[in-house]
């Protein structure tokens, strides 16, 4: 990469990414590990769901045909509560008390809510009829015995732990959630919470990169930050490898002197350092390192432009590799409230606050180094590369963040 080397597209940039990232192999994980994995497996109930007929309210189980005249006034064998073994069985002119979720007693073939008799224990008067079937759960409604309850491929969110917990699963394949390990360089870069010296900025990119990975269905750790010398990043990038299946790194991939990722990784040929024309977000480094052939983003270290480089490249490289569909950010239509700039020959990212109403307002403050302003901000505009300016009113594509 030289200043005057010509410029990659965005897309071709994020083609790349998605043809040498690969879905993570699938594993056997505990149910309690499994929010945010993909499903590896086809999921079947051994059993129907519900397994028997149960009562859907409290009340009474009863026949219909001895409620079809009402008021009645009928005894009351004894009471089936939920988890009873179902023995208690219901005669002509005979009811039983039963709980939700109880299992139907045999005779039986209505449930009588509670709130249509009197509520009596040793009997019972019925002011309402109740038809055959009444308030009774059947067995098999939800789910058939051997059904498939979840596709291969199928995100495991909360619903999808109660179905698979549902139907007797403990532990589950699944593609994991990708580790990524996020590494900033930076001579100036002092944590959070420590006292700043001359010339130093609080660190912030590996914080914004963690909640983005975390926020894209990954595992994302921080791995502090390394000074601006090659050898350094090496010796980390080295020790991290270790449990990653992606690095994310920040900073020093630019044109200056002082940039330890590029000069560390540039010579081992298998990590390209590309110009790519967007704004913000210019350099860009993508390859694999290790081993593993593990993927490395170098992303660069201005942090509008390192967030936005992540959900450009980053985000759809880990949904592949969750075994997910994977490609460009989602975009939406909206119509600017202000005119807009942009660079000839740049896709750009324009932060910006989406409203309900469609309408979008970008922020002030769009350079790549303002932070606050991105905070502030919902959506990015996007602007194509042979735009260079828009009047208000017009309608643009916005990915919603
Ligand atoms: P670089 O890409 O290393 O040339 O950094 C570009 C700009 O981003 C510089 O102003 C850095 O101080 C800033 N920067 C780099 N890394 C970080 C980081 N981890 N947190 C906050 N700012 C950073
Ligand atoms: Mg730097």
């Amino acid at each position: 990469m030289t200043p005057t080397s010509p410029m990659r597209s965005v897309d071709d940039h994020l083609a790349d990414i998605l043809l040498t990232v690969r879905a993570l192999a699938p594993l056997e994980v505990d149910l309690e590990q499994a929010l945010g994995t993909t499903l590896a497996e086809e999921v079947t109930s051994p059993v129907p769901l519900p397994p028997f007929d149960n009562s859907a309210m409290d009340g009474y189980a009863v026949r219909a045909e001895d409620v079809r005249q009402v008021p009645v006034t009928l005894p009351v064998l004894g009471d089936i509560a939920a988890g009873d073994d179902g023995r208690l069985a219901v005669g002509p002119g005979t009811v039983t008390r039963i709980m939700t979720g109880a299992p139907m007693p045999e005779g039986a073939d209505a449930v009588v809510p509670v709130e249509w008799t009197d509520g009596g224990t040793a009997q019972v008067t019925i002011d309402r009829q109740a038809p055959p079937g009444n308030a009774i759960r059947r067995a098999g409604e939800d789910v058939r015995a051997g059904e498939v309850v979840l596709p291969v491929g199928t995100l495991i969110g909360p619903a999808q732990l109660g179905i698979l917990a549902g139907v007797g699963r403990r532990r589950v394949l699944v593609r994991p959630r990708p580790r990524v390990v996020v590494i900033s360089t930076g001579a100036e870069l002092a944590e959070p919470g420590t006292p700043l010296a001359p010339g130093q900025i609080w660190e912030s990119n590996s914080y914004t990169l963690v909640a983005a990975v975390r926020e894209a269905g990954g595992e994302g750790y921080r791995a502090g930050v390394v000074a601006d010398d090659a050898r350094l990043f090496l010796d980390q990038l080295d020790a991290q490898l270790l449990r990653a299946d992606v690095v994310i790194t920040s900073g020093g991939v630019s044109m200056g002197a002082y940039e330890p990722v590029k000069e560390a990784l540039g010579p081992l040929g298998t990590v390209r350092f590309d110009r790519v024309a967007m704004q913000p977000g210019m350099p860009q480094g993508f390859g694999v390192v290790g081993e593993d052939q593990i993927p490395i983003f170098a992303l660069p270290g201005n942090p509008v432009s390192s967030f936005v480089s992540f959900m450009l490249f980053v985000r759809p490289a880990l949904r592949k590799m969750r075994g997910l569909p994977a490609g460009p950010a989602p975009t939406v239509r909206a119509v600017t409230v202000s005119p807009l700039r942009s660079p000839q020959g740049r896709r750009s990212y324009l932060r910006a606050v989406l409203a309900t109403d469609g309408s979008v307002t970008p922020v002030r403050g769009q350079g790549s180094h303002q932070l606050a302003a991105l905070a502030a901000a919902n959506a990015l505009i996007v602007l194509p590369e042979d735009v260079t300016e828009l009047p208000e009113g017009a309608t643009v594509e916005v990915i919603p963040l």
